[in-house]
């Protein structure tokens, strides 16, 4: 079910996505929930892959940091520009946004 060409970042943000949908959800959403319930599990995701420990560790949370302790948990990530980490800025903001109490 997952991507071959994926990577160990999103191999694990795959895999927590589905199990956020596990723990959070039951059945098909209906088409006015279906974004919602993908929000959640992103969200969900976000904060198993970078949990309240690693928050309070990188006191000054931010996209930066948050990709650095995905980079050393999870996958080495370029420093340049790349689908990789792309992917870990993207679940840096989502965790940022679950600290802010963002909906
Ligand atoms: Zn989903």
């Amino acid at each position: 079910m997952l991507p071959i060409t994926s990577g160990p970042l999103e191999r694990i943000w795959l895999l927590a996505h589905e199990v956020g949908h596990l723990l959070k959800h039951s059945g098909a959403a209906s088409p006015a929930r279906a974004h919602k319930v993908e929000v959640q599990a992103d969200r969900w995701a976000a904060c198993a892959l970078i949990p309240e420990v690693a928050v309070q560790r990188y006191q000054n949370a931010s996209v930066d940091a948050f990709i650095g302790a995905l980079s050393r948990h999870y996958e080495d990530l370029p420093m340049q520009d790349c689908p990789q980490r792309r992917l870990a800025a993207e679940i840096a903001t989502i965790r940022l946004k679950a600290i802010a109490g963002a909906p």
